[in-house]
């Protein structure tokens, strides 16, 4: 059972001012915050991060999204936290997502979808490790 998870609060809920009420409900559902900052990624630096997916038809115009603005790169803390973040977040279409999850409640659609979170705990790490060094980690 994971204990960290990655996670980005994506450009259209940065903007559009929902970063605070999202990261209540993440501490609320009990995780800990214990790593954040808030960055603008280049085009190629977010090409970087969604390497996985780029042979995939939407590659290119996610990367150009998650660029387009300020982001929130945090790593957060709880038992079975990937497991329990992903649930939280809700399903990757806003359309789909489950009552009460953060995608339902703030994302704009299947790209715009407000946040990310890890996929499984060897993504975790090296998603954190992308944007925090073991020092920084308190
Ligand atoms: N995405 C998209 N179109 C799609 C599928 C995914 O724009 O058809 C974007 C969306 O922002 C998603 C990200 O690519 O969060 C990564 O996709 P993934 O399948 O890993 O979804 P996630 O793990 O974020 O739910
Ligand atoms: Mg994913």
């Amino acid at each position: 059972m994971s204990n960290i998870t990655f996670s980005m609060i994506k450009p259209d809920a940065v903007g559009a001012g929902n970063s605070g009420a999202i990261l209540k409900m993440i501490e609320e559902a009990g995780f800990k915050i214990i790593a954040m900052k808030k960055l603008r990624l280049s085009r190629e630096r977010a090409g970087q991060f969604y390497e996985v997916h780029k042979e995939r038809p939407f590659y290119g115009e996610l990367c150009e999204y998650m660029s387009s603005g300020p982001i929130i790169a945090f790593v957060v803390e709880k038992s079975n936290a990937v497991e329990d973040f992903r649930t939280l977040i809700g399903a990757t279409n806003p359309q789909e997502a489950a009552e009460g999850t953060i995608r339902k409640l703030f994302a704009t659609d299947i790209s715009a979808n407000a946040i990310h979170g890890s996929d499984s705990d060897e993504n975790a790490n090296i998603e954190a490790n992308f944007f925090f060094s073991q020092l920084e980690r308190v």
